[in-house]
């Protein structure tokens, strides 16, 4: 190859990359951890579609559901389901969707480790749970009891409320507790997605699992952030 036409091509796919990173802001983030490392709770066939497909669908799709909008596309997917209302209409769903979808998966790969390695809630985040649940034990009853109840696809959620007081709810699809006010501190995926390869139709069996990696030395640092 000449190399004039080398270094036209090698212009072309900078300025194709420039391109391409002006019109992609969200960016799909790595695991923490190795697709087996949740072995044998989570599976890591399963790890790797949810990452891999679901997760970096709801990036894609947010990408292009702000692409249009230069100005949209410099605002966090945070800021994004903050100010949904404020948003234009016709896009509105769109970042609901694919934009909690994208935020509630980069928070629930975050909270997750290998068993064993999840620490225990620690310092003002254990206070905050014996005053308002009893014990950890009670928490995660009630974690399990609200995964339990979604009614399809959705999540259960552990939340600072606006009051900033802990709260454990259910929500439907994609829908980020951003939404309601709350900032959540974890949440369990009880789309088929994150276990049916695994557990098939045992949704109950799954969540006794995903509460083995529960990464809660991360829950505990996340509290001392959101809570100050
Ligand atoms: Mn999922």
């Amino acid at each position: 190859m000449e190399r004039r036409t080398l270094l036209k091509l090698a212009a072309f796919s900078a300025a194709a990359q420039a391109v391409q990173a002006a019109e992609a802001p969200y960016t799909l983030p790595d695991l923490p951890y190795a697709y087996d490392a949740l072995e044998p709770y989570i599976d890591a066939e399963t790890m790797r579609i949810h990452h891999d497909k679901h997760h970096r669908a709801y990036v894609d799709n947010l990408n292009k559901a702000v692409a249009a909008d230069a100005a949209l596309s410099k605002w966090t997917v945070e800021e994004l389901l903050l100010r949904l209302d404020t948003l234009p209409a016709a896009i509105r769903t769109a970042v609901r969707n694919q934009g909690g979808g994208h935020a509630n998966h980069a928070l629930f790969w975050q909270t997750l480790c290998p068993a064993g390695k999840g620490g225990k809630p620690e310092g003002a985040f254990a206070a905050a749970i014996g005053n308002t649940f009893g014990s950890q034990a009670k928490l995660e009853e009630q974690l399990r009891t609200a995964a339990a109840g979604v009614f399809g696809s959705g999540w259960a959620w552990l939340a600072l409320d606006s009051a900033g007081k802990l709260t454990i709810g259910a929500a439907p699809n994609q829908d980020s507790p951003l939404l309601a006010g709350h900032r959540p501190l974890m949440g369990i995926d009880v789309w088929e997605h994150a276990y049916y390869l695994k557990y098939q139709n045992r949704r109950a069996d799954y969540l006794a699992a995903i509460l083995h990696i529960i990464n809660w030395d991360f829950v505990s640092r996340r509290y001392s952030q959101l809570a100050g």
